[in-house]
């Protein structure tokens, strides 16, 4: 935290004049376009933004969600544009890298599947389906806390704003290192606070099992549930200790921002660790 507090005061000016630009492309609150290169379509596309999750500055300008919203006609929004990207990019991903992601019911596990076949993917079924077992749906059960893989089963993990969700997420984090190779890369995002030493508990299961609201109950969009799904915490910089502490040998925070891949908002924030 303190390295990146350092960073950001040398960033400063260029941090501002980031979103300065950025609002050279809102008028009024219409739809917003803007050309680009998509970093996986490898080709010059117009991004599309709208106005849902859109936020409103202390200045009291509305801001878009840029990280959620902003999208490639390929369909896939900054965050998942540039988490791919750096799995391409950082992790070697290729055709024939065996990965594991976990989600299953979303176009973005279809676009990584097409580009890599090996791909797994899997949901929280809690439909009685056993774990590691595929329902109806043609769906694969998984409990991240305990993974029915073998160890280093996979080269890379992908989890994309999945692990706030998990109550007892120091568990997972350890089941995704275990599957992973010697070497191998987890990429994950995740609601994080920039300000925060301390991942935040916004809500906790008690001994009878029942959930504990120590924050305002906030609801994430699932694909599985229409009611969304709750989420249990935002993260601070002690992500990274959890990740060394799960069996990770190194874990990264990146901060990313283009104007040419369509990657805005200031600064997206993704993580690596590497087994
Ligand atoms: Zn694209």
């Amino acid at each position: 935290m303190a390295a990146f507090l350092a960073r950001r005061t040398e960033l400063g000016n260029e941090i501002r004049l980031r979103t300065e630009r950025e609002f050279t492309l809102i008028s009024g609150k219409k739809p917003i376009r803007m050309e680009g290169q998509c970093g996986l379509c490898d080709k010059p596309v117009v991004f599309s933004a709208d106005w849902q999750h859109s936020r409103t500055r202390p200045d009291g300008r509305e801001i878009p969600n840029w990280r959620e919203r902003l999208v490639c006609p390929c369909g896939i929004n900054n965050r998942l544009r540039a988490s791919l990207h750096f799995m391409k990019s950082n992790c070697g991903l290729t055709p024939d890298s065996s990965v594991y992601l976990t989600e299953q019911a979303t176009p973005f596990y279809d676009l990584v599947k097409g580009r890599a076949p090996h791909t797994v993917g899997s949901e929280f079924l809690g439909d009685g389906t056993a774990p590691g077992a595929t329902n109806g749906r043609g769906l694969r059960n998984e409990d991240m806390t305990r993974l029915s893989f073998r160890d280093g089963q996979f080269e890379i993990a992908g989890s994309f704003d999945v692990l706030e969700h998990v109550p007892d997420y120091r568990s997972a984090l350890k089941e995704l290192c275990r599957v992973l190779s010697p070497g191998g890369s987890l990429v994950l995002t995740a609601p994080f606070r920039l300000d925060l030493a301390q991942t935040l508990a916004r809500a906790r299961i008690q001994a009878d099992g029942s959930i504990e609201h120590l924050h305002p109950p906030e609801y994430h969009g699932d694909p599985l549930n229409p009611d969304g799904v709750l989420c249990y915490y935002h993260f601070g910089w002690d992500l990274l200790d959890d990740m060394r502490n799960a069996g990770f040998a190194q874990a990264f925070c990146h901060l990313y921002w283009s104007w040419e891949l369509g990657y805005l908002g200031g600064m997206g924030i993704l993580f690596h660790a590497v087994r």
